[in-house]
């Protein structure tokens, strides 16, 4: 199960020393690892470094990802950042087609698509955000966008697993109306992606299903369904190490 803090635009050198500070007292951070919980942070890229340097030091086990890559892979892109420079750092994997991209930044499902298909060349882990807007919802077209924003992904990982990739993909199910908006949606919509996925793209691209949108150490533990969701995508509440802290535990008390 993975656990993803996405710090969006926040954090400095400052506060994650002492954010790494209060997830390494009293190793607790070990039993996730024993029960196959994985702790991943997705600092704002000019953080990468630095974050990625002071895991090494204190020897902590937990994933780094990027929250966005451009779609080329060098060139004349300036501001932008390439595969090939994340891959470099070391990191393993990249937030991909995050709603605050495509409604503020522009990011098609083209350009999506063709982030991951370069993500995947580089063995970088793909986590895919998707989600319908409350409009989408009221019309009860949330599951026709689903597979819109999907569809195009989808296609190029199956091209990728012709060509002999095997980097895992998730596909993180964040429905825009619930992102920072304190709504989170219910297990029974969550279900309902997952069966969506499976009838539409199979099996495979349903099986990393992650959930986004509200999620803090109590609210979790509602939405924890084994085969349903395999993890989740948490922005605001993450920013506090002490609630990260409290989510493990209570996925500890989980079956
Ligand atoms: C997100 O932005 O990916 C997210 C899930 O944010 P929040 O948890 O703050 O709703």
């Amino acid at each position: 199960m993975l656990m993803v803090a996405n710090w969006k635009m926040n954090m400095s050198r400052e506060t994650i020393v002492s954010y790494l500070d209060a997830l390494s007292r009293e190793g607790r951070w070990a039993r996730w690892c024993a029960h196959g919980y994985r702790l991943v942070l997705s600092p704002p890229l000019v953080y990468l470094d630095f974050l990625m340097h002071e895991l090494q030091a204190r020897e902590l086990p937990f994933w780094v990802v990027a929250q966005n890559m451009c779609a080329h892979e060098k060139g004349a892109y300036t501001g932008e950042v390439s595969a090939d420079m994340l891959r470099d750092l070391g990191l393993s994997g990249v937030i991909l087609g995050h709603s605050e991209r495509r409604r503020l930044f522009g990011e098609t499902d083209a350009h999506v698509a063709a982030k991951t298909a370069l993500a995947l060349t580089r063995d970088l882990v793909p986590i895919v955000c998707f989600g319908e807007t409350e409009e989408d919802r009221s019309a009860k077209n949330h599951a026709k966008v689903w597979e819109r924003q999907i569809a195009p992904v989808w296609k190029e990982v199956q091209k990728a697993r012709a060509s002999g990739s095997e980097t895992p993909v998730y596909f993180a199910y964040e429905p825009v109306w619930a992102i920072g908006t304190g709504r989170t949606a219910a297990l029974d919509d969550i279900r309902e992606v997952a069966w969506t996925l499976r009838e539409s793209f199979g099996h495979d691209c349903a099986s990393g299903l992650l959930y986004g949108g509200s999620v803090n150490d109590e609210s979790l533990s509602m939405l924890v369904e084994k085969g349903t969701v395999y993890g989740f995508l948490v922005g605001g509440a993450f920013l506090d190490p002490e609630v990260v802290l409290r989510s493990f535990d209570r996925l500890l008390l989980h079956p």
